[in-house]
């Protein structure tokens, strides 16, 4: 198989002088220290695991010859979806947000799984389901464009309606240009579900710190304000320096029940 990228395990991490670490393992924290006095602190650090729960997760993201992870299968409609027989994410976004990269990073040490675009335009769209062992399963929602509600109506709606195994859907937002109309339209719509959600910001590699600060504060503002369904904190990610991949490694596997104790660092 081909070799994992650098950073892509924590071990390799664990190597970096600290303050790199930290930047790696828990972008959001490290800006904390960034904040106005005063500043309400609790969103930058709920959900916080330790060194072995990080661990543990990881381990579910690394196939090995007893456990598997592989694409299963797509689909157009929801009767084509395959059984929902396990806890289930998914992840939804514009097109370029950086989901396909975000779902290529997580799934780095598993060099075998393909993660297929489809980006051709007019070429079908489709829903991707990924088996993670007898652990949970990912799938990777088309990405929607400006016609954000058309494009949601015969499949992400359904889905994110109906599926009952459910347990968490990732909202990428892309980390440079903040919140756009159309994902204001998919905030109404898991709203309007009542379904759990959590806003994960992709590139942050291609911000500056003061431009992420401000997106950060402005969404978690918002989210304070306008949002029931949605987690306070916000997960930060870049699939080029693996940052934040191994936290969200970890709460995927925390939302799925497979890490159901996580001790705080
Ligand atoms: P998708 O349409 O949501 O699947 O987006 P892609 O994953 O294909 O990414 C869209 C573009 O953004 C591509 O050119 C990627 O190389 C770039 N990109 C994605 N993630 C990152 C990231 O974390 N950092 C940087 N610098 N570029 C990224």
């Amino acid at each position: 198989g081909r070799a994992s990228p650098p950073l892509a395990a924590l071990s390799q991490v664990l190597r970096l002088e600290r303050s790199r670490r930290t930047a790696i393992v828990f972008p959001l924290q490290k800006l904390e220290r960034y904040l106005a006095p005063g500043t309400d602190t609790a969103p930058f650090r709920l959900f916080q695991p330790g060194l072995a729960a990080l661990q543990r997760a990881e381990a579910l993201f690394r196939s090995d010859p007893g456990h598997s992870i592989d694409y299963v299968s797509s689909a157009v409609r929801m009767d084509h979806a395959p059984p929902p027989a396990l806890p289930e994410v998914c992840f939804i976004g514009r097109s370029n947000v950086g989901k396909s990269s975000l779902i290529r990073a997580l799934f780095s040490l598993a060099p075998e799984v393909e993660v297929r675009v489809s980006k051709t335009p007019g070429h079908t769209k489709k829903m991707n389901f990924f088996k993670v062992g007898k652990y949970f399963t990912l799938v990777d929602m088309p990405g929607y464009g400006y016609r954000a509600p058309q494009d949601f109506v015969e499949m992400v709606e359904a889905y994110l309606q109906e599926r009952r195994n459910l347990k968490r859907t990732f909202l990428l937002v892309d980390g440079v240009v903040g919140l756009q109309k159309t994902d204001h339209i998919a905030v109404e719509m898991l709203e309007e579900f009542g379904i759990p959600y959590v806003m994960v910001l992709t590139k942050i590699d291609r911000a500056s710190r003061g431009l992420l600060l401000k997106n950060v504060l402005e969404i978690q503002e918002f989210v304070k304000e306008n949002t029931q369904g949605c987690f306070p904190q916000l997960f930060l990610v870049s699939s080029v320096e693996f940052s934040g991949v191994h936290l969200l490694r970890c709460f995927v596997a925390h939302v799925t029940g497979n890490l159901p104790t996580v001790e705080a660092s």
